[in-house]
C-alpha cells in the first residue's frame, strides 16, 4: 500500500551529530546507539578524558567515526567552539542532542541562590547554548536538521519525597524552550523536540538507591524503573527522518509514572 523504505526512515546512515553529557549514562548510551545505526557522533562532556574513553569504546564497538569534545555547556562560547571543532572534523552537523544535566538541591525554604542557579545553568541555559550553536550551524548549511533536548518527567510532575524545585523548573523550561525554538526555526527546516524520561538508573540517581522501591511503588503495578536503553527508541525517532513531521513535541518515556 505505502511504498516507503521503512528501514531507511529510521536509519542514521550518513547523519552526523553530537550528544552532550555523552561521556556516561543516558548520553553515552545514545551516542552508542546512534553510531550503531550508522551515524558519525561527537561525544561532548565537561571532562575530556572521560568523553575520550567513551568515544574510543563506541568507535571500536561500532566501527564508526566517533570523536570526543570538551565543553562546559554553561558557557556559550565553549558551545560555539565545540560546534566549530565538530565541523572541522565531520564537515556537517545534522543533529544535536542536548542532554547534559545535573541534579542537586534543597527545599524551597532552605536552598541558597548559588545551588538554585547551578541547576538552571546546566539544565536550561546549557541546553540553550548548545542548541543555539547547533541551530546557527544548521542555518549556515541550509539543509535543516534535528535538535533534541533531554527534559524529564519532572517537567510534568513534582517528584516526591525529594525536594528539587530547581530541577523541575529547569526541565519545564527545556520543553517550552524547545517549542519556542521549533516555531522560530521551522522556516529553516530545523525541528526541535524533547524527550521526558522517568527514573533511569544512572549515576545521576546513584546516591538515592534506597529510593528505588519507593519510586517503584508510585508506578502502575507491574511497571519498573528504567535503564538508558529504554530511551533509545524515542531519541532515534526524533533524530531520524521518521520524525520529519514532528516539531515542538515532547515524548514522555517513564514506564507510566506520570499517568497514575
Ligand atoms: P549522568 O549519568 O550524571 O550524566 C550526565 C553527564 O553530563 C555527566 O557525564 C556529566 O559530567 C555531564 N555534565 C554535567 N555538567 C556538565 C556541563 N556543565 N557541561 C557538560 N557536561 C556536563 O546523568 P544521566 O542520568 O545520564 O542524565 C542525562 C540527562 O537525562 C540529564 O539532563 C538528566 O537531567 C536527564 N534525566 C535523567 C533521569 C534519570 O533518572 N537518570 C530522568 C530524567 C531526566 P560529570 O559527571 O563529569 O559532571
Amino acid at each position: 500500500m505505502y511504498h516507503m523504505d521503512v528501514k531507511k526512515l529510521f536509519s542514521l546512515e550518513g547523519k552526523k551529530g553530537f550528544v552532550t553529557g555523552g561521556a556516561q549514562g543516558i548520553g553515552a548510551c545514545l551516542a552508542h546507539a546512534f553510531a550503531a545505526l550508522g551515524a558519525e557522533v561527537g561525544v561532548v562532556d565537561i571532562n575530556l578524558a572521560k568523553a575520550s574513553a567513551t568515544a574510543e569504546k563506541i568507535a571500536q564497538e561500532t566501527g564508526r567515526k566517533v570523536k570526543a569534545y570538551v565543553c562546559d555547556v554553561t558557557k556559550a562560547d565553549q558551545a560555539e567552539k565545540m560546534v566549530q571543532e565538530f565541523i572541522a572534523d565531520f564537515g556537517e552537523l545534522n543533529f544535536a542532542v542536548n542532554n547534559a544535566g545535573i541534579f542537586t538541591g534543597d527545599g524551597v525554604l532552605d536552598i541558597d541562590a548559588k545551588t538554585f542557579e547551578s541547576v538552571i545553568d546546566v539544565n536550561l541555559n546549557g541546553v540553550f547554548y548548545t542548541a543555539q550553536a547547533a541551530a546557527r550551524q544548521m542555518v549556515r548549511q541550509g539543509k535543516g536538521g534535528s535538535i533534541v533536548s533531554t527534559a524529564s518527567m519532572s517537567a510534568h510532575i513534582v517528584n516526591r519525597p525529594q525536594t528539587i524545585a530547581n530541577y523541575c523548573a529547569s526541565k519545564a523550561g527545556v520543553i517550552q524552550l524547545a517549542k519556542s525554538m521549533a516555531v522560530e526555526l521551522a522556516k529553516y527546516r530545523i525541528r526541535c523536540n524533547t524527550v521526558s524520561p522517568g527514573y533511569i538508573q544512572t549515576d545521576l540517581i546513584a546516591t538515592m538507591k534506597d529510593m528505588l522501591p519507593v519510586w517503584g511503588g508510585m508506578m502502575p503495578e507491574g511497571s519498573r524503573l528504567g535503564f538508558p536503553e529504554d530511551l533509545i527508541g524515542a531519541y532515534v525517532y526524533f533524530v531520524s527522518d521518521a520524525s520529519e513531521f514532528a516539531t515542538g513535541s515532547d515524548l514522555v518515556v517513564d514506564g507510566g509514572y506520570t499517568i497514575v
